[in-house]
């Protein structure tokens, strides 16, 4: 598989960087108003392949493989960030849940999709999100409002906000979290039990991202076993 990893061809610095080119390769028109929110370290990116109306994804500027990367001189900034988000999501659809495979750079242990930080927030309730988690470990509850960033230190993790704004966490997830495991189990919450990012954009199986991995991605090779 070629390298989605480094900041250079990450599709996430990428689409930061305003060259979009999976939606290019992806033949997705672009939103007019993609960007949700912006400031000199963040952004909410309406999620190239959306779940629902009113999913997003909160991304860090610079290339961190997940949130818990975040340095601390960035907590604050970064949790008043979370809350204007979720605040802005809020009043355009519903309050919505956030969570984040928090895979750390070399594992990749907690079923991220690509190696860059990014926090998906999706306007949905009633999903059991805490009960899939625990299949992973001890759910510990944290409610500091920097989490992740602020209660990781080098773990892998599975993080989960729900639309209180109360924050669960399951650190050094085992077994090894199934890709998107979290976003999958959302997908079938939704009644949407196949979601296959391919079939959703028809894209021809001859398509450059052999490895079948995009930004927000099914897999259909890559079940849980
Ligand atoms: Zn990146
Ligand atoms: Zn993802």
């Amino acid at each position: 598989m070629t390298g989605l990893n480094s900041t250079r061809r990450c599709v996430l610095c990428n689409e930061v960087s305003g060259q979009h080119a999976l939606s290019t390769l992806l033949s997705i028109p672009l939103p007019v108003h993609r960007v949700l929110i912006e400031d000199e370290d963040f952004l909410v990116l309406r999620d190239i392949c959306p779940l629902i109306p009113g999913h997003y994804l909160l991304i860090s500027r610079e290339h961190l493989c997940s949130f818990g990367d975040l340095p601390a001189t960035k907590h604050k900034t970064f949790s008043q960030f979370k809350l204007y988000a979720a605040d802005m999501i809020g009043r355009r659809f519903a309050r919505p849940i956030l969570f984040e495979h928090g895979s750390r750079i070399g594992s990749m242990a907690a079923g991220a999709c690509v190696e860059h930080a990014h926090i998906h927030l999706i306007p949905v309730s009633g999903a059991p999100v805490t009960l899939w988690m625990e299949e992973f470990g001890d759910v510990k509850t944290c409610t500091d409002p920097a989490a992740p960033s602020s209660v990781v230190s080098s773990e892998d993790y599975l993080f989960y906000e729900d639309d209180q704004g109360v924050g669960s966490i399951v650190l050094n997830p085992s077994p090894r979290v199934p890709h998107q495991f979290i976003r999958r189990q959302m997908g079938q919450h939704l009644d949407i039990p196949d979601w296959n990012w391919k079939t959703v954009f028809r894209l021809p199986d001859s398509a450059p991202l052999s490895s079948g991995r995009g930004p927000d991605s099914g897999n259909e090779n890559d079940r849980r076993s």
